[in-house]
């Protein structure tokens, strides 16, 4: 496991909830880490793997996915040029795979509001793409590193059971997570994910809608955070 960025960084706006942050098109719900560093600074592959997609337009502007393994996914947004790898391409571990970018209004910055590396990790969990937070994800690799032990990530896996469910037709979807007894809003990403393992019948897939009762008893307990 190597950082994505040579340590020692800062992070600005951490992973989940952070409300408005009054950049336009920024979303609320976080879905990664922003690492504070400038224009150019180099950007690492954290473990082997296959490039997923290279994306050039949108809100994460120029962006990589990594494919670790059959359930670990790595994203890198506003980056400073569009990484030239193809989909499929294999990278190695600590291999530089683009320089940060993100100064506001840069081709490559998406909604970004100023320089630093959106980083996020996404853990396949019954069949649905899901962000989790990258600081944890981060320490465990680097202590498996230290033990030269295997980067095994199947422990995580059974500590967010949940399930997806929306509260009407209109509003977005939420996770439940069992483990931690809270809910969160998906990302776009995840909803397609989520919609596409819908349409193609993965076992194991529980989608549930869920009655407006439900959100309300769910609001009652404090458990509920949209
Ligand atoms: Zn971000």
């Amino acid at each position: 496991m190597r950082d994505p960025i040579d340590p020692p960084y800062t992070i600005g706006y951490g992973f989940g909830y952070r409300g408005d942050i009054g950049v336009p098109g920024a979303s609320t719900d976080h879905q990664g880490i922003d690492i504070a560093v400038g224009v150019g600074t180099p950007v690492y592959a954290p473990l082997a793997g296959r490039v997923v997609q290279v994306t050039a337009t949108g809100a994460a502007g120029y962006s990589i996915v990594l494919q670790h393994d059959a359930t670990t996914r790595t994203r890198f947004n506003h980056l400073e040029k569009i990484p030239s790898y193809a989909a499929g391409a294999r990278v190695k571990e600590g291999e530089q795979i683009a320089t940060s970018g993100g100064k506001r209004n840069a081709p490559g910055a998406g909604t970004s509001g100023g320089p630093h590396l959106h980083f996020a990790v996404y853990k396949l969990r019954n069949g649905l793409w899901i962000a989790v937070d990258p600081v944890p994800w981060l320490a465990a690799g680097r202590a498996a590193a230290q033990d030269s032990k295997p980067f095994a990530p199947e422990r995580e896996e059974e500590d967010d059971m949940g399930y997806a469910f929306m509260t009407d037709e209109k509003k977005p979807y939420y996770w439940f997570s069992f483990a931690r007894g809270k809910s969160r809003k998906l990302s776009t990403e995840e909803v397609v994910q989520m919609r596409s393992a819908e349409r193609s019948g993965i076992p194991g897939n529980e989608i549930h809608k869920v009655a407006a009762g439900w959100y309300a008893n769910q609001l009652k307990l404090g458990t509920f955070e949209p």
